[in-house]
């Protein structure tokens, strides 16, 4: 079963997630990842980083956060069910514009039909997961309310 977690406030959030997330090791995963607002600017970027594996080559890859800086952040261990374990597939996943990071448990029944509704719009896919789905939905609505509680709404209603 995967883990979440997630972080806001005054201290650097990477380095929180990623304790976090090792307090969640004992669910099992086969791969982890986080993502981290810069800053609190409209127009901030998301930086993800990602890893197959134990959460220790994520803590590699970040220099144990120090290298995803910023206050606000989520992160997540997998267990995969839709598309292998591998770093791509691996969550968070983000919108094509990198404005929404999400990540998710379980299972999304119906993806394809999404997928394909999107696809047929656009919207290019990174991975081969039934997750990636949500955020690229999510920013789709955003766009076309232009409010992310519609958005949401709309998101959890299909
Ligand atoms: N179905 C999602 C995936 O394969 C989430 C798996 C999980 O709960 O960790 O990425």
């Amino acid at each position: 079963m995967c883990g979440i977690v997630g972080y806001i406030g005054k201290e650097q959030a990477a380095p929180i997630l990623l304790e976090g997330l090792s307090r969640l090791e004992y669910r099992g995963y086969d791969s982890a990842g986080i993502a981290v607002r810069e800053n609190s600017a409209p127009d901030a970027k998301i930086n993800i980083v990602k890893a197959k594996g134990r959460l220790k080559a994520l803590l590699e890859k970040t220099d144990c956060g120090r290298s995803v800086p910023g206050l606000c952040g989520i992160g997540h261990t997998r267990w995969a069910t839709h598309g292998e374990p591998n770093d791509t597939n691996s969550h968070p996943h983000i919108s094509e514009d990198g404005k929404i990071a999400l990540v998710h448990n379980g299972i999304i029944e119906n993806y394809m039909e999404l997928r394909q509704y999107l696809q047929e719009k656009g919207v290019h896919f990174t991975s081969e997961t039934d997750s990636e789905v949500v955020a690229q939905l999510l920013d789709h609505f955003y766009k076309e309310t232009g409010s992310i509680l519609d958005a949401l709404y709309m998101v959890l209603h299909r």
